[in-house]
């Protein structure tokens, strides 16, 4: 029997619905990220020389504080949840019971290999379902990991990892699942996509986008600055909601470039190359990609790279041309475009010209401002006056929209995406009002006001 199909039979034995194996089985995967927390960062550094205060405060970090929430709520997250009546089913309790969609895949990209794969594996398993996860192949040191991880706390029949590439991952997206969790980009998110609607398996694609970012002349520059840097050139730009290019009004425009430049060497030092602190570009492929979108482009700082292990430094680029390659679709690497606009319909154009992105930023003192951008634009999600940040909050939703994804997670939210709610109407039997039933004798004027039962 292959992976699925054990998966399948344990799932039919009914051993995940209970939420006592659950807890146990997710203490035991606290336990063991505790225990290799080091071995983590370290395999995540072999990979792409992630800085390790990024790995541990965006990877193990991130998915403890997910491990611990879900814990802590879990008894009360899969208890039967009351809901308020309607008169019409008077005498009635009802409810909403949550169950496991049953077998689960999920397909994880590179950048936050370990956080992207274990934060939905998480929820997954709190909800009861069996689990396979497929990280991905371009991060090999720590898709082993991962894989060594979960073979010490699952039996393969409830959670298991499946490493490989492409083909592997659509070896498994042509099986049947009872639900498919995508990280990965919009061109392969709508390969997932179709494969899924063969058997109208529901999904949830967590996928790219070209975020703006929006700085006005109101704005504070130097915190503006320092912000955008630290949002942009974390994990070296290879982040889906870092900012992917920087609309700023014209008048502060120099003043911002400038405050860009001071706060890339104050966070990175001269030498940018020999920081610990700045990752590498993931494959020779990306980096190469990256590469490319530099040809012709006026850079205003940066550009220098090394082949030997794809480095490409910080790189400012000044008023891209809106068909260059640069600026055709996400960069997803340490190059920030930078473009002046004049009035809001220069904002506009720029903002309507690609799909709904996963983020959007504003840098503005200007509330009327914030608010029509919030307004009149969609997008995943954001921040006013910092970049990145809110992927942090476990209250809010963390997902896209259009282009950049399908349905958002984290929180007790992820833990009810991989749960099907199932309406439960509890009816007493001591009453059993006859109105509803043929022949129909209840006048049709009063049938017009029955919307005041539902
Ligand atoms: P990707 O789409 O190339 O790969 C993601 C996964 O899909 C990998 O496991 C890979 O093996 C698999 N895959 C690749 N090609 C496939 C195909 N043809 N058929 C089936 N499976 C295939 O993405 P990536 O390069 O790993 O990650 C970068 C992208 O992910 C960026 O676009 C980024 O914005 C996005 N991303 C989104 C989020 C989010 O939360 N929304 C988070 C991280 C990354």
């Amino acid at each position: 029997m292959n992976v699925l199909g054990k998966q399948r039979d344990f799932f039919t034995r009914q051993k995940t619905k209970d939420v006592s194996f659950r807890k146990e089985a997710l203490k035991r995967l606290q336990k063991e990220i505790i225990a290799r927390e080091d071995d983590i960062a370290e395999a995540i550094y072999k990979d792409f020389k992630k800085p390790k205060f990024e790995t541990l405060a965006a990877e193990t970090q991130f998915v403890l504080a997910e491990l611990k929430l879900t814990l802590k709520n879990i008894d009360n997250w899969a208890s039967p949840e009351r809901k308020s009546a309607s008169l019409m089913n008077w005498p009635s309790s009802d409810w909403i019971y949550r169950e496991p969609y049953g077998a689960v895949l999920i397909i994880a990209p590179w950048n936050y290999p370990f956080q992207l794969a274990f934060a939905p594996m998480i929820a997954a398993v709190a909800a009861g379902n069996t689990v396979v996860v497929k990280p991905s192949e371009v991060t090999p040191h720590t898709a082993s990991i991962i894989s060594e991880i979960i073979s010490a706390v699952f039996v393969p029949e409830h959670v298991t990892v499946v490493e490989g590439g492409v083909e592997v991952s659509q070896e498994l997206l042509a099986e049947k699942w009872d639900y498919i969790f995508f990280t990965g980009s919009t061109r392969v998110g709508q390969i997932v996509y179709e494969s899924a609607a063969k058997h109208i398996t529901p999904v949830t694609l967590e996928l790219g986008g070209k975020n703006p970012t929006i700085v006005d002349e109101t704005a504070s520059i130097n915190l503006a600055a320092k912000r955008i840097v630290w949002g942009k050139f974390l994990n070296a730009g290879q982040t889906c909601i870092a900012t992917d290019y920087i609309l700023v009004h014209r008048e502060v425009k120099d003043k911002l470039v400038a405050a860009l430049k001071q706060n890339i060497t104050k966070c990175y030092g001269e030498n940018i190359e020999q920081s610990p602190d700045f990752s590498r570009t993931v494959s020779k492929s990306h980096y190469d990609g990256l590469k490319e979108m530099l040809v012709g482009e006026e850079i205003l700082f940066g550009g220098n790279s090394n082949d030997e292990d794809n480095y490409l430094a910080p790189t400012l680029v000044n008023e891209p041309n809106l068909d260059c390659k640069l600026m055709h679709g996400e960069i997803f690497g340490p190059i920030l475009p930078i473009i002046a606009y004049e009035n809001e319909d220069d904002i506009e154009k720029h903002l309507t010209n690609y799909g709904k992105p996963l983020a959007t930023y504003i840098f503005s003192n200007r509330k009327s401002f914030q608010k029509k951008i919030i307004n009149r634009y969609s997008f995943g999600g954001g921040a006013i006056n910092d970049t990145v940040i809110q992927i942090t909050n476990k209250n809010l939703p963390f997902g896209g929209v259009g282009a950049s994804g399908i349905g958002a997670y984290h929180g007790k939210r992820s833990f009810d995406l991989f749960s099907h709610q199932k309406a439960i109407v509890k009816k007493a039997n001591w009453l059993d009002a006859p109105l509803r039933y043929p022949p129909y004798n209840l006048p049709l004027q009063i049938v017009k006001k029955i919307k005041h039962l539902f």
